[in-house]
């Protein structure tokens, strides 16, 4: 089968290549892969500046179609469209696995980084990870729930939002976006939105498309003047970080009210960033880190598809088949898409 390999580490060696169909091992299933999303992680991946071990084939954002069951599952029947999580190989009996955090397991390699993904035409995954997708959602829609529900984990599982609340989400990609929308779901009063110069091509347009309230350029509007505005001075209920730029980690310290809460999910590209420690402790600040996703946050972000408060397709801008993954990742690196797909 035709799959996109990182063939070893540093910059570049990607290729399509041919590999062989992976083995279903007992309590797995073998998914034909319909759609798989291209990630900020890949270009990082292409950049040789993620982890992973090569060869493996990548991508992680996927939906398909069940092909054939391994020993032992029950649950789903060969044709079954699903999504899935990525803890494979957690070991489920670590404290991490057996509270419903095997996102957090120490044995877990995620698929598209520490095991063979889906930016191929078949995945093997163990069956206890997949969701059932809703009927009223194409291949396409689907493989937008990963990160999706990567929002629904760090900001309503971790963070919390809570009815009137004003948000500040710090970044437009794509779970950025979706945060903005999720966080109008379930009751923020405001929600404020930041790019880029470079996110005027298609995000910070695509956030007034979504009607994001307030959706502000930072290098062109003064964001702490309009948060400030928004809050008669007292700063935003919730900061979700999801730039990874390091101004901006730091910034989400300044931008919550005292006793607010700031939510980590963007992922800086260096190892340690200065935070103002003495302006965040005494405003008695609650800070959540999050990475990945869990159960919970899979149900969420599938139930608000499923109910059309949530519509994936506004955020897919582009499909492409997996043969043109360059000119895919060309447009996500660009920021002229919002989010690439690819159709194995
Ligand atoms: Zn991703
Ligand atoms: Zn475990």
């Amino acid at each position: 089968m035709r799959a996109l390999v990182k063939t070893a580490n540093g910059q570049g060696n990607l290729e399509l290549r041919d590999v062989p169909v992976p083995p279903v091992e007992s309590g797995e299933v073998l998914i034909h892969v319909r759609a798989c999303g291209i990630c900020g992680s890949d270009l990082r991946i292409q950049d040789g500046q993620h982890p992973c071990t090569p060869p493996v084939v990548i991508g992680h954002e996927f939906a398909g179609e069940i092909a054939e069951l391994g020993a032992g599952v029950s649950t789903w029947a060969v044709g079954d469209r699903v999504v899935s999580e990525q803890h494979f190989k957690a070991c489920g009996h670590c404290r991490q696995c057996l509270t419903g955090n095997a996102f957090a397991c120490m044995s877990k390699r995620a698929p598209g980084y520490f095991s063979d993904g889906a930016f191929a035409e078949f995945i093997s995954a163990p069956a206890w990870l997949l969701h059932r997708i809703p009927d009223n959602l194409n291949f396409v829609e689907a493989a937008f729930t990963e990160p999706s529900a990567v929002a629904a984990h760090g900001m309503l599982d971790r963070t919390g939002i809570n009815p009137g609340d004003v948000v500040l989400i710090l970044g437009c990609g794509p779970i950025g976006l979706v945060a903005a929308k999720m966080a109008q779901t379930v009751g923020a009063s405001t929600v404020i939105i930041t790019g880029i110069d470079r996110d005027e091509i298609a995000r910070l347009p695509k956030a007034r498309e979504l009607c994001i309230e307030h959706v502000v350029n930072i290098m062109k509007e003064d964001l702490e003047g309009l948060v400030n505005r928004l809050t008669h001075g007292e700063g935003a209920d919730v900061v979700i970080e999801l730039s990874g730029a390091v101004p901006a980690i730091s910034q989400s310290f300044q931008l919550a009210r005292r006793l607010g809460r700031v939510g980590m999910i963007g992922q800086p590209p260096v190892e340690e960033v200065k935070i103002p420690y003495r302006q965040a402790m005494f405003r008695a600040l609650t800070v959540s880190f999050s990475y990945s996703s869990k159960f919970t946050s899979w149900e969420r972000a599938l139930s608000l598809f499923e109910r059309g408060a949530i519509k994936p397709s506004q955020f897919i801008t582009h499909v492409l088949p997996l043969e043109e993954w360059s000119r895919g990742f060309n447009l996500s690196r660009s920021g002229e898409a919002v989010k690439v797909v690819l159709e194995p």
